[in-house]
């Protein structure tokens, strides 16, 4: 997939600029709005890129990029200004003036981040929004066929023979299972359905014959498989309906949808029959929590876990994520929310990854270990780094020594410039 930058020109960038400036009362807010447009090109005016507190569209624009409610709250920090950089020139210029006049960046992308590290800070910050810069070229050429299965009855049996052949089929097949507590048959009872997504780049034929062969617990038929162009399988794994047009891609997100917390693991071991009985247990119990396993194995299994960041390759076979979401506002139920994750969390130590326990990056969790918002303490960095990322965390110590030694670039998980 190759990304390339859109440039957006504009004209006003004077006026809005001088407007912004009269509005500020902090000095190194002030200082910083000042010095953009000397750190940029003329012919890209900065000034449409800003917004201050002063402007009508700073709280629209800030929220836009929140994914997560639990950061969308009365008490939480704002940025003095959101730099949306329309020019690759903008994105230097907020780096410039933020370091020479004291201020944190935090930069956002799409605002994914599970802890919301792209948009929040404890101490003054701007953001360095680029969600302005989203051109991007992909291959629209692939076949795809996709399954989803939804089994309640035996379902025990199927996942345990998911995990024995999971990680080992064909490089071109991926299949997430999925245990959610459900409705048991009889009133007021739960149980746990499980349910398995599948993207396979290729024709269904060939799938159903393979997993005919090598996964037929599953009973897949050619009813549960849809094929159609890869660039159409991303609407499918976000839950939009089948025939939805892929323009909804470019669709500026809703917003916040509801408040979540999402924890990680890694499995190198089957879990064995009775342990899974006892994890379904465990998930009745934390519900509404939820879980997704996912193989490793095929092509992430060929890359030597040295090679990039990412340690968690060959002789790994899953990746855990836990999630729960919520809709009650107040902090009694984030309280007894996150209680319950982080109880299912403790819950799973035997059947995961010890010595560290690992954890996935993306699914940021500050449970892991953090530092406050404007130092990184390297014993704390070492916690969640080995965590994320084993052996290469002091490797990713060395490269940040040598691109940032100042330490510039921070958040409460960020890789130290040091040992100590
Ligand atoms: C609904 C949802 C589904 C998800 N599904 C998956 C999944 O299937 N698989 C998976 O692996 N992950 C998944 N994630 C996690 C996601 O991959 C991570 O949260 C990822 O970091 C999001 O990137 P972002 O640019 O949207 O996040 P942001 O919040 O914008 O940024 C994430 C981090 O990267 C930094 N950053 C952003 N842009 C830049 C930049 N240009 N330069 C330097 N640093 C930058 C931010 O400061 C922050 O620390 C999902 C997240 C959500 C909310």
């Amino acid at each position: 997939m190759k990304v390339s930058m859109t440039v957006i020109l504009s004209v006003f960038s004077a006026l809005l600029l001088s407007v912004s400036l009269a509005a500020n009362s902090d000095p190194s807010l002030d200082k910083f709005l000042q010095c953009l447009p000397d750190n940029s090109l003329p012919s890209y005016p900065i000034s449409e890129a800003i917004y201050t507190t002063a402007n009508p569209s700073f709280e629209s624009v800030l929220q836009t990029y929140i994914n997560n409610r639990r950061f969308l709250t009365p008490t939480t920090p704002k940025p003095l200004a959101i730099v949306t950089a329309l020019h690759e020139s903008h994105v230097q210029a907020t780096v410039v003036c933020a370091k020479s006049h004291g201020l944190q960046v935090r930069i956002r992308s799409g605002g994914h981040d599970y802890e919301g590290l792209s948009y929040v800070s404890e101490v003054p910050f701007v953001i360095l929004d680029m969600f302005n810069l989203r051109s991007i070229d992909i291959d629209l050429a692939s076949e795809t066929a996709w399954v989803d299965r939804t089994l309640e009855e035996g379902a025990t049996d199927i996942f345990y023979q998911w995990q024995q052949v999971s990680t080992e089929l064909d490089k071109e097949l991926f299949i997430r299972a999925m245990p959610q507590v459900a409705n048991g048959s009889v009133e007021g009872t739960k149980t746990i359905r499980i349910s398995f997504y599948g993207l396979f780049l290729g024709q269904s034929g060939t799938l159903i014959s393979m997993m005919n062969k090598r996964f037929p617990k599953l009973g897949l038929q050619q009813s549960d498989c849809i094929e159609m162009r890869w660039i159409e399988s991303t609407l499918f794994w976000f839950d939009l309906p089948n025939g939805t047009s892929i323009d909804v891609l470019l669709n500026r997100p809703r917003g916040a949808q509801s408040f979540y917390k999402s924890k990680s693991d890694y499995v190198n071991h089957i879990v064995p029959k009775e342990a899974l009985e006892r994890i379904w247990k465990m998930m009745i119990k934390a519900e509404p929590m939820w879980m997704q396993w996912n193989p490793i194995g095929g092509r992430m299994s060929e890359i030597p876990d040295t090679a990039t960041p990412f340690p968690h390759r060959a002789g790994y076979l899953f990746k855990l994520q836990y999630s729960i979401n919520w809709r009650e506002e107040g902090t009694e139920a984030t309280d007894r929310y996150i209680s319950l994750i982080r109880e299912m969390h403790d819950a799973m130590a035997p059947y995961v990854t010890k010595f560290p326990r690992e954890a996935f990056q993306n699914y940021r969790d500050l449970d892991i270990g953090s530092s406050p918002s404007n130092q990184t303490n390297f014993e704390e960095a070492k916690e969640y780094g080995l965590k994320y990322f084993k052996g290469n965390f002091l490797r990713l110590v060395k490269v940040k020594g040598m691109v940032d030694p100042d330490n510039f670039f921070k958040h409460e998980q960020s890789i130290p410039p040091r040992w100590a």
